[in-house]
């Protein structure tokens, strides 16, 4: 797992020449070629309408490309493989963080019983132990939004893909969250396609970084992040860190 850090793992998925184009004519993406590597944390980063939530889906499976292919390697298996944590945390009200977190293995035929340890461990692991029988309007915002991770990961997905997970959340929430989701990370060993349009965000979290510029969207450059983990506020008040984030905001303005 370590291994991949910094250095990249073996392909996971491959997008290439990818190119979307939506009924009404909205060309959203353009040639877009990205390699996803086991075990990397990708951001994707960009301007708001410049074809992210786009990409995503069509990584996800939800829509097919107009142009080119996205295809999984060595084996990986798509259908199982993919956890996906929206802006909108989208809980069900009316059901308990363990209800909510239980929902997938529900959909996939396990019993209450039988997934309850499953549950539990996800829940543990995004510090939610306490709240199992409590209902989504008895959270705060970020602990909602834990919970979301929690039912995304309890299927223990091979890729969890990431949609301005945090967009919505004050500062401090954001930057508790970010390490907090590098902590699951770290421990996890799964990989991240983390979309974001704070340069920020991009550069604190990911091994690597994928500027893309709009209409239609396309990929401008990708941004290497050697920085070891775990990083934190040492890394935050760091010349790398500032060099790195002057780099993506020029490709971002460019
Ligand atoms: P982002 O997530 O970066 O904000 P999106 O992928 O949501 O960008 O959108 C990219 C472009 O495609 C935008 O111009 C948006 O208006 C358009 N778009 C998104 N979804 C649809 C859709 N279902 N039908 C038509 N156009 C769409
Ligand atoms: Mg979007």
């Amino acid at each position: 797992m370590s291994a991949a850090r910094g250095s990249r793992g073996r392909p996971l998925i491959r997008v290439e020449a990818v190119g979307k184009r939506y009924a009404d004519g909205t060309r959203a993406l353009r040639g877009i070629d990205l390699e996803v590597a086991e075990g990397e944390f990708l951001s994707v980063l960009g301007p708001s309408g410049c074809g992210k939530t786009t990409l995503l889906r069509l990584v996800a499976g939800l829509g097919e490309p107009s142009e080119g292919r996205i295809d999984w390697l060595a084996g990986a298996r798509p259908e199982r493989g993919i956890g996906f944590v929206f802006q909108d945390p989208t809980l069900m009200p009316w059901a308990t963080v363990f209800d909510n977190v239980f929902l997938p293995l529900r959909l996939a035929g396990r019993g209450r019983r039988d997934a309850a340890g499953d549950v539990e461990a996800a829940l543990a692991g995004v510090g939610l132990t306490a709240f199992a029988t409590s209902y989504p309007r008895q959270l705060s915002g970020g602990m909602r939004m834990r919970a979301s991770i929690a039912r995304a990961l309890v299927t223990r997905p091979t890729l969890l893909l990431m949609d301005e997970p945090f967009a919505a959340l004050d500062e401090i929430t954001r930057m508790r969250l970010d390490d907090d989701l590098l902590e699951l990370w770290a421990a996890g060993g799964w990989t991240v396609l983390f979309v974001t349009h704070s340069v920020y965000e991009a550069v604190y979290l990911s091994t690597r970084v994928a500027v893309m510029g709009p209409r239609p969207g396309h990929v401008r450059e990708l941004i290497d992040n050697p920085a070891p983990y775990p990083r934190g506020e040492a890394f935050r008040g760091s010349a790398e860190y500032e060099a790195l984030r002057r780099a993506a905001m020029a490709d971002l303005a460019a």
